[in-house]
């Protein structure tokens, strides 16, 4: 893969569903352009696998389909934020989840001079998710590897459900700030990619 240089920093949140690939193609952005991905979602698996009190309250939370505390995840970024400044730009996945989130992401964004230049739903049937969580479940128990706690159905109408409920406002919230922007997640990986790529480009011209 090529490594592609932006003109400027470009700050991108990646919206969707749980299942429609906002991790997949935030790794393809950080492979390609050198972006810096921030996955709210990882940094709790981490917390988690590190046995720490916080790592231990959020678990159980995860493992059910529940959102964690606006608190604990804008801490998480909020400490990445501060820490690190990136010349080709940061892709938020997983976050913000909840208008509270978004209002604290952009009061962060502010105070470390930067600015948010896109928020990109990535679009797919609810049909394809299931379907998508409940196989990347089955091929790691094929493999031998871990099987994430909340891949299972139980989990995943809680996940979706709460998406609906409390993330998917985002999309108004940030098409009302005049951010927003669509991309059909249906298609093949690189077809989707080279759409977030462009976006990504034309934010940051
Ligand atoms: P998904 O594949 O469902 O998009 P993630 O890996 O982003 O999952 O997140 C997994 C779980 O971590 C969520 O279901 C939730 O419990 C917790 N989580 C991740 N990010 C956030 C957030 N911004 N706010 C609250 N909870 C979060």
């Amino acid at each position: 893969m090529t490594t592609d240089t932006l003109t400027r920093t470009a700050n991108v949140i990646l919206l969707g569903p749980p299942g429609v690939g906002k991790g997949t193609q935030a790794q393809i952005l950080v492979d390609t352009l050198g972006m810096v991905q921030l996955s709210t979602g990882d940094m709790l698996r981490e917390a988690k696998a590190s046995g720490s009190e916080m790592g231990k309250r959020v678990a159980e939370v995860m493992a059910r389909g529940d959102l964690v505390t606006d608190e604990i995840v804008i801490g998480l970024i909020e400490e990445k934020l501060t820490q690190s400044r990136d010349a080709a730009g940061f892709i938020f996945d997983g976050f913000p989840r909840t208008l509270a989130q978004a209002d604290a992401l952009e009061a962060l964004m502010t105070k470390t001079g930067q600015s948010l230049d896109a928020a990109i739903e990535l679009q797919v049937d609810d049909a394809i998710l299931v379907d998508r969580i409940v196989g990347r479940a089955e091929q790691a128990r094929a493999a031998g590897q871990p099987v994430r706690a909340d891949d299972n159905e139980d989990s995943l109408k809680i996940r979706l459900m709460e998406y609906y409920k409390k993330t998917s406002p985002l999309v108004g919230y940030y098409h009302a700030k005049g951010i927003l922007k669509g991309v059909n997640g249906m298609g093949a990986i690189d077809t989707i990619a080279s759409d977030l790529a462009a976006i990504v480009k034309t934010a940051s011209a």
